[in-house]
């Protein structure tokens, strides 16, 4: 079935592009098309990204473009809304009392009210047994109003993140975790259902900047499966020449200075200095880690795997955290929720 897709469309003379191993941020001005393509290449859902021609350094604005995305999300549940009567419905598990994915979850939920979404939140105590989430997963799978199921990860280590995954059905598993997605991903010439929404974020803020990812030197840091591996895969399908790095990789400062393009996915707060990046490279900043900071209104603040004043010297764009890959995360996942919906409603 068909997904929902929308494009940028700009004149060639506006293309942007990488030269002299710098990065040329240039001012873009495009129209949105909606239109129907399986294609992962073709599915940003976007517009325009603009920056000073003057400046030398472009902060790559997450949160602008989260927003941007969502008030275009809204408009499409409207218009859906509107013709057929149908409005997507996301529904999220969240199982034990982790500080951090009840936030997560929140922020999801506010997202969600904010795009028109109907969302559904299901909280499970931390000793709930694998049957207890496996019969509301179930149950979801079976509920003509929830397009999108999500279980927030991580799970509390009893419970087998694996067999919990694979329940969620694959049509309606908008965070891309289901071995079927996954798989699908990195397979050539096959496109999954739906891609995981962090590294689907990094490759749409990409676009947005209209930084040029074919023939170019792209490193990842870190290889997991919900941002490393996923990521990886999306660059390589959009022909950039990819390198991984994980905590067993020697000299990994060597590899990153060879990339135009550096995702930082490691978890490792300001692990990535100035001088592991080349100049003018373009640097995607995953990490959300806190760290104590005495000056900090609550002695603690964020920060994330590129230490960013170092970084902002050397590259020619960078995303900050918070207010980089965070805000888009979520857009993503509202995008997703509403191509499910879409899909399976073979609405146009
Ligand atoms: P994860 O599952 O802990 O994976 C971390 C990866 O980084 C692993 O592959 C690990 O290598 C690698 N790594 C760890 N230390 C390293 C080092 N010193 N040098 C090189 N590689 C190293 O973490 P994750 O779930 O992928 O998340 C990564 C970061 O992104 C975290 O800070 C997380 O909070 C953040 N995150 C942000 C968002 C968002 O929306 N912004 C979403 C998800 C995650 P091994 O495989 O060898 O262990």
């Amino acid at each position: 079935m068909a997904s929902l897709m929308f494009t940028v469309s700009t004149s060639p003379l506006l293309h942007p592009s990488i030269r002299n191993n710098a990065f040329m941020p240039r001012r873009c001005i495009g129209h949105i098309r909606l239109h129907t393509t399986p294609s992962i290449r073709g599915c940003t859902l976007s517009i325009r990204s603009s920056s000073s021609p003057d400046a030398g350094f472009t902060c790559i604005d997450g949160k602008k473009e989260g927003k941007s995305i969502s008030d275009e999300i809204k408009i499409e549940v409207s218009r859906m809304d509107a013709s057929i009567h149908v409005v997507p419905g996301l529904a999220v598990i969240l199982v034990g009392d982790r500080e951090d994915s009840a936030s997560y979850v929140r922020n999801k939920k506010k997202a969600c009210e904010s795009a028109g979404i109907k969302s559904v939140d299901v909280c499970l105590p931390e000793d709930s047994s694998e049957e207890e989430v496996l019969k509301y997963v179930l149950s979801f799978n079976n509920d003509p109003t929830i397009h999108g199921i999500l279980v927030q990860l991580p799970l509390p280590s009893h419970l087998n993140e694996h067999n919990i995954l694979k329940a969620i059905n694959p049509k309606k598993d908008v965070d891309g975790f289901h071995p079927q997605n996954m798989g699908l991903l990195a397979m050539r010439g096959r496109e999954p259902d739906f891609v995981p929404c962090t590294p689907k974020g990094c490759i749409e803020l990409l676009h947005r900047y209209n930084v040029e990812i074919e023939g170019k030197r792209a490193v990842v840091i870190g290889r997991s499966n919900i941002v490393g591996m996923p990521v990886a895969h999306l660059l390589q399908n959009e022909d950039a020449t990819v390198t991984t790095i994980h905590s067993k990789t020697k000299n990994p400062e060597e590899i990153t200075r060879e990339a135009d393009i550096l995702i930082a996915a490691a978890g490792q707060p300001n692990m990535v200095r100035g001088s592991w990046i080349k100049p003018g490279a373009v640097v995607i900043d995953v990490g959300i880690n806190h760290i104590d900071d005495l000056n900090a209104p609550r002695g603690r603040r964020v920060v994330g795997d590129v230490c960013y004043e170092e970084a902002c010297k050397v590259a020619s764009a960078i995303t900050p955290v918070p207010g980089g890959v965070g805000p888009m995360t979520i857009a993503m996942l509202l995008s997703n929720t509403l191509t499910s919906a879409k899909r399976i409603h073979e609405f146009e």
